[in-house]
């Protein structure tokens, strides 16, 4: 049986699912932190939604498909639209300046040499906040400039809001774990093996965010494909393409 909590300001129950962090209430739009009781303070910001139906998704993911190279010439036209979603993911933005000091082995030329560097950046970093969700956070170039507090009135009702899974600790856990990751990969372009780094961070307030991401599922030809679409910008994060294969070559 699940346990009913109740908003702290409108009263309504909390729609949640086991294993959330923070619901947003769908009555008022409060955000209330499940696992403990306290006030959530930090900032709860919403991406605004410009793609407001399914037709005009369609629209941006046929017009992807028809000029994309590497796609069948019929794509567009014979396409099946079986999944047209719109989620209202969650994520967490991390501001987080970090400095790798690295020694590595340059070996391409002679015997090979040790060599030290330094890689800097500065980044918002941005961690989805569902554990199984599968999402390219790398790919997805998330529109900051648009964001607001968030607001569920600007959320269309057949729209699904997903709850954050963890917290924002966690999050900037990840967010270090990742972006050293990341910084591993840019001394990779110096050295040929790295070995020895370490990392100093400062990491700024995490605001916890919400962004609208349509998931689309299209068959052709008896196969099924996802395509993402960033519901505020129009731009397609990542999508699945049915490359002509042998077969289609005979
Ligand atoms: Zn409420």
């Amino acid at each position: 049986m699940k346990v009913v909590i109740k908003c702290d300001h409108c009263g309504a129950p909390l729609n949640y699912k086991a294993g959330d962090y923070v619901a947003t209430c769908s009555y008022c739009g409060y955000t209330t932190v499940l696992t403990h009781n306290k006030p959530f303070t930090l900032e709860h910001a919403l991406l605004p939604l410009s793609i407001t139906d399914e037709k005009a998704v369609v629209e941006v993911v046929k017009d992807w498909m028809s000029s994309s190279f590497l796609a069948p010439r019929d794509l567009s036209r014979k396409a099946k639209f079986d999944e047209v979603d719109l989620f209202i993911y969650p994520f967490w933005v991390v501001p987080i300046e970090a400095t790798t000091r690295f020694k590595g082995f340059f070996e391409r030329i002679g015997a090979g040499q040790v060599k030290e560097g330094k890689i800097r950046g500065k980044y918002d970093w941005l961690v989805i906040a569902q554990r199984a969700a599968n999402f390219p956070t790398k790919e997805y170039d998330v529109p900051l400039k648009g964001k607001m507090p968030y607001d569920f009135t600007k959320i269309p009702e057949y729209a699904k809001v997903l709850n954050a899974e963890f917290g924002e600790e966690e999050a900037v856990e990840k967010a270090k774990a990742e972006v050293v990751e990341h910084h591993i990969y840019l001394a990779r372009k110096e050295v040929d093996r790295v070995i020895e780094h370490e990392t100093d961070f400062k990491v700024g307030e995490a605001c916890y965010l919400h962004a609208p991401i349509w998931n689309i599922k299209y068959s052709y030809k008896g196969k099924r494909f996802r395509v993402l679409v960033d519901g505020t910008e129009g731009k397609i994060i990542v999508g699945d393409l049915p490359t002509p294969g042998l077969f289609d070559a005979l």
